[in-house]
């Protein structure tokens, strides 16, 4: 039995899910097949979930965001009588309805609520039209079976209780594909919950580990991974193997090659991963696994390159220059954990301490002002955060000739850049 997951990219419009169903026929047998939300469906529920917890008027973003399903459902299904006209006005009518209930005052619990509509859509339509294509397939509603703590939005999986209902729920009987939602769960209240940004890849990764799948594949836009991002370096190489160890750092460090926490739990039961085009599902693409040929964990051996923008490096020292003690330290970071802000780089000196982080706006101002209560503050904002595995001489001259170096740390595999 194989996982498959198609991220929003895949499902975009009519012939992309057409197009997901010939890459379904090219492998025969069971499959489970986990979706995300079509397109940018997720950061269009955002901002409807936005504007109804700041009790705006949301319905223009709504009716657009309906319409276009609906433009995808008519590509897809010429019978207008087909069920799925009704179905989707009928899930279509949850959300509206959901919005016209006066929000509560936990931001995060409303986000998941209005966001999960995404993935309930797509994966409702795709049921459908993957039946009315003759695929034996059955929709399972996610939300039973990977079950969390309550942290919206970023929700912590209760691994042992769903392995079991996983185990005991995903049973293919006469169907040949199991089909399922990415990114959303509940909790033990059965609240919708949500696994973080592209967590999609995630929960396949839950089930295929729960269901001991011989292989996950997660189709991209990319034919793989490759060693740096096309739009920033030219001279790619496409990976054919990556360890799951070295899959695990290029993502801490930033990687977009898949969502971070999808390594582990594919390593501990020694599930394969591919990463495949849809555009071109006949090509290899990458495959990660428990090692490679090289000892580096990478087939071609090449230097990564990884890049993060729209850093920020706050330097935080005491008022009275007094050293930077652990006691402060602790204080820091118990503020940084307070406000969801995740350390991406740190140095420390004699007197202050340095943090490179995402610059997320709302959760920033929030720190720095709190920060500033305590200690002096200073910020360089609009940074890049240069990463480079298996690094040489020339790759580090390439990336920091004409740049303006705030801090580098260089370990054995390693260089890292704060640069301008
Ligand atoms: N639809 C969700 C998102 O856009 C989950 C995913 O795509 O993996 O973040
Ligand atoms: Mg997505």
């Amino acid at each position: 039995m194989k996982v498959f997951k198609f991220g929003g990219a895949s499902i975009k419009n009519a012939k992309s899910i057409m197009n997901l169903a010939e890459i379904l026929r090219l492998y025969p047998g069971n499959k489970v097949v986990v979706v995300s939300a079509m397109g940018k469906t997720t950061y269009e529920l955002e901002q409807i979930a936005n504007v109804y917890f700041s009790s705006g008027n949301y319905s223009d973003k709504l009716e657009l965001l309906l319409k276009k399903h609906k433009k995808l459902i008519a590509g897809l299904f010429k019978n207008k009588k087909a069920n799925i006209y009704n179905d989707f006005e009928t899930i279509a009518n949850e959300l509206k309805m959901k919005l016209t209930n006066k929000p509560s005052l936990n931001y995060d619990y409303e986000y998941d609520q209005v966001v999960a509509f995404g993935e309930l859509f797509s994966t409702k339509i795709i049921e459908a039209y993957l039946n009315k294509e003759g695929f034996k397939c059955s929709l399972l509603d996610v939300r039973k079976y990977i079950k969390t703590n309550s942290t919206y939005r970023d929700a912590r999986v209760n691994w042992q209780l769903s392995t079991v209902l996983i185990k005991n729920g995903f049973v293919f009987n006469e169907s040949e594909i199991l089909l399922t939602q990415g990114f959303i769960a509940s909790n033990e209240k059965d609240c919708t919950t949500t696994l973080g940004i592209e967590g999609s890849d995630f929960s396949a990764a839950i089930i295929a580990f729960a269901l001991e799948a011989i292989e996950m594949v997660v189709w991209k836009d990319v034919p793989g991974f490759f060693n740096s991002d096309p739009k920033i370096y030219s001279g790619l190489v496409r990976l054919n193997a990556v360890s799951f160890h070295e899959a695990i750092e290029l993502s801490y460090f930033g990687a977009k090659i898949i969502h971070p926490k999808t390594i582990k739990p594919l390593q501990n039961k020694n599930i394969p991963l591919y990463v495949k085009s849809f555009e071109e599902p006949i090509l290899k693409g990458t495959l990660i696994t428990q090692s490679t040929e090289n000892k580096c964990g990478l087939d071609p051996e090449v230097p990564i390159f990884i890049t993060k923008n729209k850093q920020i490096l706050i330097s935080i020292a005491p008022n009275d220059f007094s050293f930077i003690a652990e006691d402060n330290l602790s204080a820091i970071f118990a503020l940084l954990a307070r406000y969801r802000v995740k350390v991406n780089l740190m140095q420390n000196s004699a007197i202050s301490f340095s943090i490179c982080v995402d610059n997320i706006v709302e959760r920033i101002d929030l720190l720095l002002k709190e920060l500033k209560n305590n200690y002096k503050v200073l910020y360089n904002n609009k940074l890049t955060l240069i990463t480079i595995r298996h690094y040489n001489q020339q790759t580090i001259n390439e990336l920091t000739n004409d740049r303006k170096v705030f801090i580098q740390q260089k370990s054995r595999h390693t260089v890292r850049f704060v640069v301008k």
